[in-house]
């Protein structure tokens, strides 16, 4: 774990390459939005940089903090490499210690109950979106075996998408071990900067999965999928999980990584036509814009550009329920344009994407994977 000292260091860093351009500002949704410089990149890097050198922030400045959607559209526009989502991440964790009681403890009631699994399922099913279609394919003893990062929300809401994948893989020849998923990524402890628990989150999980035997971790979901890529950013060099992490972090991938250099044409496909969302998590964090819509390209899938594609659909982890308002309008913006090609459905890379969406539309919202098993 990193000390407070370090942590400013990080910051410091991070502020000098700001050269204060505003080029960020044309693809900050929340700027886009409100049109307030302090709730665009620039403004909140400013924010942080004065909260630091003065250790003091508003209830005002806690706000404009709260409304970014941590959606890193700004470091893909910023042509000076500022990795604003490390800064606001350290930003917020000083933020946290400054707020009233009752923010305190209503972000601590959200936080546990969407991250312990006994509260979470006891209702989650309420909430179910879709179930497993069809049959199992069982893998052959020899395949090669594979990790499955299986999610904590994902098999409760959307079971189709892991069974999807699992029999995907069967037919290439691989096995997806489901990783017994006690705990969650991490990730939302770390969007409430709850960073004792989301360290213990994530040593339970690098040490459970360096115990499986494989070559390759796969994700399904891009927000944990970007988590876990970015787990040795958690650690100090000198610390001994450090190296675990950078070993994890190795090993993931996104599915669609995966599957880029596959032979898929065995594949049944469901053939509709559709429109496809790409998450934050992918384009922007992961850095993998392009790679879902080239594999479905290749297989036959016609897909319409979308416009504001690079813009956040406001779902953005636990933004929806902490910032409902901004969340909404963003999701309404969203589906106008994922609908203006009159798809049969709209898919998806994330689980937090494909339930928020659902919401706002009587079109199904899948995740992509979803169509490769038809
Ligand atoms: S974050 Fe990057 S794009 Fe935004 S003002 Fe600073 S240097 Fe310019
Ligand atoms: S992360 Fe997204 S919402 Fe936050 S400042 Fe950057 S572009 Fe704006």
């Amino acid at each position: 774990m990193q000390t407070n000292h370090i942590q400013n260091q990080k910051a410091n860093e991070i502020i000098r390459k700001c050269v204060h351009c505003g080029f960020c500002l044309a693809t900050c949704p929340t700027y886009q939005l409100l049109g307030d410089e302090l709730d665009s990149p620039r403004g909140r890097i400013y924010l942080i940089k004065s909260s630091l050198e003065n250790n003091n922030f508003s209830m005002k400045s806690i706000g404009h903090l709260d409304r970014c959607l941590t959606c890193r559209s700004c470091e893909t526009t910023c042509p000076s490499g500022v990795e604003y989502g490390k800064l606001v991440d350290i930003g917020r964790e000083f933020v946290e210690t400054k707020r009233p009681v009752w923010q305190k403890a209503y972000r601590f009631s959200v936080r546990k109950f969407l991250t312990t699994p006994v509260l979470f399922n006891s209702v989650g099913f309420l909430f179910k979106h879709s179930k497993a279609k069809g049959e199992t394919i069982n893998p052959k003893a020899n395949f090669e075996k594979v990790l499955l990062l299986g999610g904590c929300v994902q098999p409760t809401l959307a079971p189709n998408i892991n069974h999807s994948i699992k029999n995907i893989l069967s037919k290439l020849g691989y096995e997806a071990i489901e990783t017994p998923q006690k705990e969650c990524c991490g990730a939302v402890d770390q969007h409430l900067s709850a960073m004792d628990d989301a360290l213990a989150k994530v040593k339970y999980n690098i040490d459970k999965w360096l115990e499986v035997d494989v070559e390759w971790i796969i994700s399904s979901a891009s927000g944990c999928g970007l988590m876990v890529k970015d787990y040795a950013s958690m650690f100090d060099e000198s610390d001994p999980y450090y190296q675990k992490a950078q070993i994890v972090s190795k090993k993931t991938q996104d599915i669609a990584e995966f599957l880029v250099d596959k032979d898929l044409s065995q594949l049944n496909l469901e053939r509709v036509d559709i429109a496809y969302q790409e998450p934050c998590t992918m384009q922007h964090g992961q850095q993998l814009s392009g790679l879902v819509e080239s594999i479905l390209n290749t297989l036959g899938y016609q897909l319409t550009p979308v416009v504001d594609a690079h813009l956040c659909c406001g779902s953005a982890g636990t933004y929806s329920i902490f910032q409902p308002k901004l969340s909404k309008q963003l999701k309404a913006d969203k589906l106008k344009h994922l609908q203006s090609s009159n798809p049969q459905m709209i898919v998806t890379s994330n689980i937090g994407c494909l339930m928020h969406l659902q919401k706002g539309t009587k079109i199904p919202v899948k995740h992509w994977i979803e169509l490769l098993n038809g």
